[in-house]
């Protein structure tokens, strides 16, 4: 099975207590197709202008990302800049600027046509069901989306929503999304309004994972140093969506639970550096372990 993201490749500027990196590899399909490889071929449909650095596509395609769907226009690279405070959780963007995303229009050739699973990653809602409309048949489609466009393009996201199988908002976005305070309500509404399955993510506190019949409450890998969120929520989607491609059984509910470990797990190394500088890194043994000490830590019956 091989997986089909379409969503942002950036120039991010991104400042913490811990340091800045200043128009490093960003966007959300670069942060889920270094995660997603890892289980099942990759490829990425997105934009850059004809000032995006030749070294930043050349990572990616040292990690096997099939890049025949990232088109180069004429001007500049999306940029976004953030800064976050002493609290990792929240964020405020500093800029956002869509440049050659603007006038992007998402073609899908055969092979990306042919993905039964399909990541919707944060870009305009209008694009999301673009891309949708060209693949007939996916086994799976997961959608993320942002405050940016919840606020700008409401309708748009509704209309997309509904077509999804799995939702992926952090736990500002659900709130803000289904106005609701409490997130099991959040979560049911947003099952209410078509997804089998909701994942609300609360930053370094895990995940709730809210299916027709079941919830599970995943936990993150305990880590020291935290040094930059940023792509923490694409690169849980990439270990999630990757990990469920190359299942058996992906909507089996003990397959879904292992998603979102794994999901957990590639995001704890997007965060111990900027950019994708330690993800990019990481090895499928060390994937491994990363799951089998959350499995050990989070243990209920051996505490008994
Ligand atoms: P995350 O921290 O997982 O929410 O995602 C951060 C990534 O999303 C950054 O690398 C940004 O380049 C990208 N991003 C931020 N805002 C937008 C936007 N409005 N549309 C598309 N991508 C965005």
């Amino acid at each position: 099975m091989s997986v089909t993201v379409v969503g942002s490749v950036a120039l991010d500027s991104v400042r913490t207590p811990f340091g800045e990196a200043t128009e490093a590899l960003g966007g959300s399909a670069a942060y889920f197709a270094v995660a997603a490889r890892h289980f099942v071929p990759v490829s990425i449909v997105a934009v850059v202008g004809e000032d995006f650095p030749e070294e930043h596509v050349q990572l990616l395609r040292d990690r096997g990302v099939d890049l025949s769907g990232l088109e180069t226009a004429r001007g500049r690279t999306f940029r976004w800049a953030g800064e976050y405070g002493y609290d990792l959780n929240t964020r405020e963007t500093l800029r956002t600027e869509l440049n050659v995303f603007a006038d992007f229009k998402p073609k899908l050739g055969e092979a990306h046509r042919a993905a039964r699973f399909l990541f919707l990653a944060n870009i305009h809602p209008e694009l999301q069901h673009d891309v949708l409309e060209q693949v007939p048949k996916p086994e799976m489609v997961l959608l993320d989306t942002m405050n940016y466009w919840i606020e700008r393009a409401p309708k748009e996201l509704d209309k997309v929503l509904r077509r999804a199988d799995v939702v992926l908002v952090n736990d500002e976005e659900a709130r803000q999304l289904t106005k609701e305070s409490n997130l099991l309500k959040a979560a049911r509404k947003i099952l209410a309004s078509g997804p089998s399955i909701a994942v609300i993510k609360k930053g370094e506190h895990g995940c709730l994972v809210h299916g027709r019949d079941f919830l599970f409450a995943a936990p993150v890998f305990p880590l020291e140093d935290i040094v930059d969120p940023t792509g923490a929520g694409d690169t849980f989607a990439g270990g999630f969506l990757g990990y469920l491609a190359a299942s058996e059984d992906p909507w089996d509910e003990k397959e879904i639970r292992r998603a979102a470990v794994y999901g957990t797990v590639l995001a704890s190394f997007t965060v111990e550096s900027f950019s994708l500088r330690r993800l990019s890194l990481a090895t499928r043994e060390e994937i491994d372990h990363r799951f089998r000490e959350i499995r050990r830590i989070a243990e209920v019956e051996a505490a008994l």
